[in-house]
């Protein structure tokens, strides 16, 4: 009767938790629950943003490969569909719209709560029924000069009475949700995730990912507070959301921004950790033995470590470095804290090992539940984390944009940006922030990580079977595009 637990949380990178070197005590229940289990000290998201990430995550294969990521190819299986064929009750709820029903990912799923999703052009001209006009006309009036972002960034409480919406009149956000920016929320997802496992006995798996993390960063008053003891003002983070944000070339970009921004995006996260609480409990007091619980991150965040924000048309370690947990309750773990090299195509394969099923021969991850009991450090290893984008922005397949791939060792990361024809590389043990480019230095290393690129891009077969799809497609006029 084995279950397991998935909880992702959108762009939260590595080094602000305290795990993971942070000054900063962020998510104190995220960290006590995680002393309980092994951290992975060097896990890496395979891709920068969300479509590449979640594709390695799900199908345990790199997002180039077999058809691409974005959407997830048919032929690419996904470990729910070989849970639930096993006889397994799977269960999923998440609010980004790249992991919706549009992009597949809710194969294998016995309850999927797709929050936030993509819709064809033609779907919503055809169903004019009365929802679907009246959602049209709601969509016309949030978009209205900006309305839902004015509200957003102009009423102090908004995200409380959103928060309090949520909780207590979930007819009224259902009907809004497609509209807002941010969709389910924490306590959202928190509650929904409580009164479900309530309910079960299990064998189970559940995924839960959390999108509050994920820019903009506006949170409430109270998880400010619980960082620095006083509040940023809405003056402050309009401007550092809106105008720092989307121009920062316009602006001597000081460290009291910088911190600033670091500030609101932390107690985010705070915001997050103080509703993880309830479902640790719950898992606790339910699921006592036999029951595996995964916190990971698709991919962390930029804070202009690199001349940028976001996570968008860069391969930096910012971006790359994901915290990963991973609790086994009630057992022994000899590993508190794993150095090994580790990789979200490694997920996969773990929760299969876990529940004791076979892993397909076209997953190219490894389990990690040996590094539970022993820490193996590969020397030998080699990473790729890739995706598509053009002039710095994300993009779903290989016609609309450039490769952008970053292959690593031990100590070496090589970075190749087909657009520019630009190479770097850094000697990571000794340059961890990647600031001093060696490529006209190590010329042994650069012909190794050529041949490991050459040979890797030989393996794309496709044409993206969904490419024409995905172009077909379109946003419902969000204003932030989540990724
Ligand atoms: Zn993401």
């Amino acid at each position: 009767m084995k279950s397991v637990f998935l909880i992702t949380i959108d762009a939260l990178r590595a080094d602000h938790l305290k795990s993971y070197g942070s000054h900063r005590n962020i998510a104190p229940n995220l960290e006590k629950f995680a002393e309980k289990g092994t951290t992975f000290l060097n896990a890496i998201t395979n891709g920068p943003e969300t479509p590449s990430a979640f594709s390695s995550l799900f199908t345990s294969i790199l997002p180039f490969l077999r058809g691409g990521f974005s959407p997830l190819p048919t032929q690419k299986l996904i470990f729910p569909q070989i849970l639930k064929e096993n006889g397994v009750f799977t269960y999923g709820i998440h609010s980004n719209p790249n992991l919706g029903e549009y992009f597949n990912y809710q194969r294998g799923f016995d309850v999927f709560l797709d929050g936030e999703r993509y819709k064809v052009k033609s779907e919503i001209r055809i169903n004019r029924d009365i929802k679907s006009t009246i959602f049209y006309f709601l969509k016309k009036i949030m978009n209205y000069k900006d309305l839902f972002n004015k509200l957003m960034y102009g009423l102090k409480s908004f995200n409380q009475i959103k928060s309090f919406l949520r909780n207590k009149l979930p007819f009224i956000t259902d009907i809004l949700l497609p509209f807002t920016p941010i969709a389910y929320n924490a306590p959202y997802v928190a509650n929904k995730v409580v009164s479900f496992l309530r309910a079960q006995k299990g064998p189970l798996f559940l995924w839960a990912h959390f999108m509050d993390v994920h820019s903009p960063y506006n949170p409430p008053s109270k998880n400010v507070r619980n960082i620095i003891g006083s509040d940023i003002d809405i003056k402050e983070r309009n401007f550092l959301n809106k105008e720092i944000w989307t121009n920062p070339q316009n602006y001597s970009i000081s460290e009291t921004i910088l911190e600033n921004i670091k500030i609101l995006y932390d107690a985010e996260v705070n915001y997050v950790d103080s509703f993880l609480n309830q479902i640790f409990s719950i898992i606790h007091s339910k699921f006592e033995n036999d029951c595996l619980v995964i916190i990971t991150a698709d991919h962390g965040e930029s804070f202009y470590e690199h001349g940028s924000f976001f996570h968008q048309g860069t391969i930096y370690d910012e971006l790359l470095k994901i915290p990963l947990f991973i609790i086994e309750i009630g057992k022994n773990h000899p590993v508190k804290s794993a150095e090994s090299i580790v990789q979200l195509i490694d997920i996969a394969p773990t929760i299969l090992d876990y529940y004791g099923l076979s892993i397909p021969e076209s997953f190219e991850g490894k389990s990690l539940l040996p590094l539970l009991k022993r820490d193996f450090i590969d020397r030998d290893v080699c990473v790729i984390s890739e995706t598509y984008q053009k002039d710095g922005i994300m993009k779903r397949d290989g016609e609309t944009g450039y490769k952008l791939i970053s292959i690593r060792s031990d100590e070496w990361k090589y970075i190749y940006n087909e657009q520019f024809d630009e190479e770097l590389m850094f000697h990571l043990k000794s340059d961890p922030e990647e600031k001093v480019n060696l490529i006209t230095k190590e010329k042994e290393h650069l012909e190794q990580f050529r041949r490991i690129r050459d040979s890797h891009f030989e393996e794309i077969t496709d044409v993206n079977e969904f490419s024409k799809i995905s172009k077909a497609i379109t946003q419902i006029d969000f204003k932030n595009i989540k990724l």
